[in-house]
């Protein structure tokens, strides 16, 4: 299965916590940059997609015409996909919007909420007032989308577990399909990490962020989400098709800038550069990337992390089937290690995480990928 990925970086705001690839939105630069998207497809031989994701940035910063046309040229050159997801922001939703989704063929909505609270919204910079995602719920049901998810963030500075109680419960209220709760990193380079210098009391230690985590996870189960992966929580039937292909170590195309790909053992990132992109795909050139190859070792260590964000974790058999490796005999060190702090169990046919574990999950991944 390939999971096609186009990168729509322009922001109406930009959020002091985002360290993605996003610019302001410029006209000028936005038009150009569909151009390029569209060049870069073209240097693609067709094939078939099983799924497709615009993300960004903030895809609907683009008018629906815009997104319907690229959607349309995307499938010239993959076709197929049953699941076609968009991330959009709440106050961007025009009248109309998601009537023209439709039409273009988008079947899942994945909408940046972060949070129902005023005064987190305005930490986080965002621009949303919560009746507005109210309004958007209820205007995607009406367009019967297969599946509406919303993103949470929890460990937002000034938060408390009575707030985060009351944007799990505000969001479960609205009934969506599919949400994802993440854990608010602070990256190296943006506002929030000059703030944190400045303020590191503002920010939650692990113990603090620990407690909302476990919140999200027994207020979201109780209600019927299924943990299906870290951060992500699904109703029966929804679970998001694309991200499980890359949790399963599937085939991927990254279009765009900083788009990342997986194909043919091969890892593939575009530049991060707006310009650079911009200025290869119009002259035709290649696009400025940085390749690598995945094997032995490094490959079946990539594939443990990503199996083990999932709740099934990494199937035994399975795995040494495709990657030729046992895991339990072969990573014994870090096996034993983790399974005797707490952060791993075996249940089964299979190596998980346990709750706690989930929640230290990038030392306990890290060190599958870097064991020697
Ligand atoms: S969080 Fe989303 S809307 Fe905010 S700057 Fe990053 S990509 Fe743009």
């Amino acid at each position: 299965m390939l999971g096609v990925y186009v990168h729509l970086p322009f922001c109406s705001y930009l959020c002091p916590y985002c360290d993605f690839a996003k610019w302001p939105l410029r006209a000028t630069s936005a038009k150009r940059y569909l151009e390029a998207l569209h060049a870069e497809m073209e240097t693609y031989e067709p094939a078939a997609a099983a799924t497709m994701y615009l993300g960004g940035g903030t895809p609907n910063a683009y008018d629906v015409h815009a997104i319907g046309a690229l959607l349309a040229r995307l499938r010239t050159r993959f076709c197929g996909a049953k699941e076609v997801s968009i991330e959009i922001n709440p106050e961007l939703v025009r009248e109309g919007d998601f009537e023209a989704y439709r039409a273009a063929g988008v079947t899942r909505l994945s909408i940046g909420v972060q949070s129902f609270e005023a005064a987190e919204i305005r930490t986080l910079g965002r621009k949303h007032a919560a009746a507005q995602v109210e309004d958007v719920v209820a205007q995607a049901r009406r367009m019967e989308f297969e599946s509406v998810s919303l993103d949470l963030i929890f460990a937002v500075p000034g938060q408390t577990p009575a707030s985060w109680r009351r944007s799990l419960d505000a969001a479960i209220a609205l009934r969506p399909d599919h949400i994802s709760a993440y854990g608010l990193t602070v990256e190296p380079g943006t506002p929030y990490a000059a703030w944190q210098a400045r303020e590191p009391e503002a920010f939650f230690d692990d113990t603090r962020e620990a407690e909302l985590y476990e919140i999200a996870i027994t207020e979201l189960g109780a209600a019927g989400y299924q943990q299906y992966e870290i951060s992500n929580f699904a109703r029966s039937g929804h679970r998001c098709a694309h991200n499980l292909n890359y949790w399963a170590n599937g085939e991927y195309l990254g279009l765009g800038v900083g788009a990342v790909s997986y194909r043919n053992g091969i890892r593939r990132a575009n530049t991060r550069s707006l310009e650079a992109y911009l200025t290869a795909a119009a002259d035709r050139r290649p696009i400025p990337a940085e390749a690598e190859r995945l094997e032995g070792r490094k490959r079946a260590g990539e594939a443990i992390m990503l199996a083990l964000r999932t709740a099934q974790g990494v199937g035994l058999r399975e795995f040494k089937e495709r990657y030729g490796i046992d895991v339990i005999a072969d990573y014994a060190p870090i096996v034993t290690q983790f399974a005797r702090t707490g952060l791993l169990e075996r249940v089964g046919d299979s190596v998980r995480l346990t709750q706690r574990g989930r929640f230290l999950a990038n030392d306990v991944c890290g060190a599958f990928v870097t064991f020697e």
